[in-house]
């Protein structure tokens, strides 16, 4: 029997829309500060860019994140509301007006793919054009029992536009896909996690090979700006010091990651045109761009080509349009970058990803993804320690002051919460989940 005792007496009701790491962490602020917290997920699981974005290869850093979030989920103020799309399975309108919601917080993350910017060119999506999300998906599930998705063949000397950390995840995940198969034709198992940690020259020196004598050529990584400008690793600070430490810091990862990975990097270059070939896209044409006091400029009518079998768009992930949510160009309108809160919606606000993911104003639009250069190296296996995740802190402040506002619209009409408790029993029953998220979450793990 579930515990319904926390709408018994008037309390803020507050829904999260997205259990993962911004979602969770809110839940659990807004729950020890004694509101009911209802968290709809979309999926069976809650684990969001910690499943399906972070590579496989981090075992033990995924099931500390999973630890964290079931911690926070399986709070008793808190009621998990699994297989719940806001936009799809429930409205915006059915949570703030119908139901009277004390907040509805968007935590939902950041997951459509920022398209390439050439007219048209996602009709090759499929046919030579794939994009991140739907890539490191297929990476981290394919091997997983009753995987029903798309298959997808990493070819050699794939090309990948991008710059930031998610990017070079694309370009790993191909060289090691390309270079486990390379072994395998020669009778030689390797595991993604030996290719991290070891990287490849000296995984295949193990064996007494080398990348020319088993034919591998690598990955490109395309990016508009120098190796210098990526964001991979924040500078602390804004005094030309900090910013040159930055600077130094994101060449000497991404030239770990060249040498380790076997990636190769080509900067100030923007993708313009396709290549056509049999329906298929066989590469682009970029222009060569230069960076002039400080801003990038293109150099007109200078360009190159680089043909490839396979074009991964890698420049951002964008949060999903959702119907009632007021957008700003491809981002969610929000009139406040500091509290979150969205334009012309009272009592809706948003955090995590979806706040602060690429494109965010309040960050810089460079520096909007990037982590400390000891968590970036650690997430992109050069050695630091990616244990820490500085999104969770940021995301504590931003659901303290979430709480404070919700504070003021405690949902005093014992019938009103009796609504709620029947929304969630009702969506239980058309989620087929009993209640107990413990139970839950070990039923749908063990698959
Ligand atoms: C150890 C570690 C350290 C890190 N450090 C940093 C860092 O310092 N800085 C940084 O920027 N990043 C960092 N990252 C990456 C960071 O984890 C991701 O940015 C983070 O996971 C995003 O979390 P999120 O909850 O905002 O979004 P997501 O993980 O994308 O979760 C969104 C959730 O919402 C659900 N959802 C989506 N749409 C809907 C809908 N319409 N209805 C219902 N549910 C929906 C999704 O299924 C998903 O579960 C780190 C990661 C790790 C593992």
């Amino acid at each position: 029997m579930t515990d319904f005792s926390p709408f018994h007496s008037a309390t803020p009701i507050i829904a999260l829309i997205g259990g993962a790491v911004a979602g969770s962490e809110a839940a659990s602020v807004f729950a020890e500060r004694g509101a009911a917290v209802l968290v709809l997920e979309q999926g069976e699981k809650p684990y969001g860019k910690i499943e399906d974005g972070l590579p496989r290869w981090h075992r033990k850093l995924r099931e500390a994140e999973y630890a964290k979030i079931d911690a926070a989920l399986a709070h008793p103020r808190v009621f998990f509301v699994p297989r719940t799309k806001l936009g799809r399975d429930v409205s915006l309108g059915t949570l703030r007006d119908e139901l009277g919601l004390s907040a509805v917080v968007l935590a939902n993350g950041a997951w459509r793919d920022r398209p390439l910017p050439i007219e048209g060119i996602d009709r090759f999506v499929g046919r030579g054009l794939l994009y991140q999300n739907p890539f490191v998906h297929w990476f981290n599930h394919y091997e997983d029992p009753g995987y029903d998705g798309p298959r997808i063949e990493c070819p050699d000397g794939a090309l990948v536009v991008g710059g930031g950390l998610a990017s070079i995840d694309v370009a790993k995940i191909l060289n090691f896909e390309v270079v486990g198969r390379l072994l395998r034709e020669r009778g030689v198992g390797v595991d993604m996690e030996e290719l991290d940690t070891r990287g490849i020259p000296e995984t295949l020196e193990k064996h007494g090979l080398s990348a020319e004598a088993i034919g591998f050529r690598g990955c490109t990584l395309v990016y508009r700006r120098r190796m210098e400008d990526m964001p991979i690793a924040a500078a602390k600070g804004s005094d030309a010091s900090a910013i040159a430490k930055a600077e130094a810091a994101r060449v000497k990862i991404m030239t770990r990651v060249q040498n380790k990975y076997l990636v190769r990097f080509v900067g100030l270059a923007s993708p313009v045109e396709a290549i056509e070939s049999d329906g298929r896209l066989a590469g682009l044409v970029f222009q060569k761009n230069a960076v002039r006091d400080g801003k990038l400029v293109s150099l007109e009518g200078e360009t190159f080509e680089i043909r490839a079998p396979l074009v991964v768009g890698s420049i951002g992930s964008i949060p999903e349009p959702i119907p009632g949510i007021p957008t700003r160009g491809e981002l969610y309108d929000f009139d406040d970058w500091e509290r979150g809160t969205l334009r012309g919606l009272e009592r809706v606000y948003g955090l995590g990803n979806v706040l602060t993911g690429k494109g965010n104003i309040r960050d810089s639009r460079e520096n909007a993804a990037t982590v400390s250069a000891e968590i970036a190296e650690g997430l992109l296996g050069l050695g630091g320690d990616p244990s820490s995740c500085e999104v969770r802190s940021r995301v504590r402040d931003e659901a303290n002051a979430i709480a404070d506002q919700a504070s003021q619209f405690a949902v005093e009409d014992p019938a009103r919460r009796q609504r709620v408790v029947e929304f969630i029993e009702a969506r239980w029953v058309a989620a087929g989940y009993g209640g107990d998220y413990r139970s839950h979450i070990a039923r749908v793990r063990a698959g």
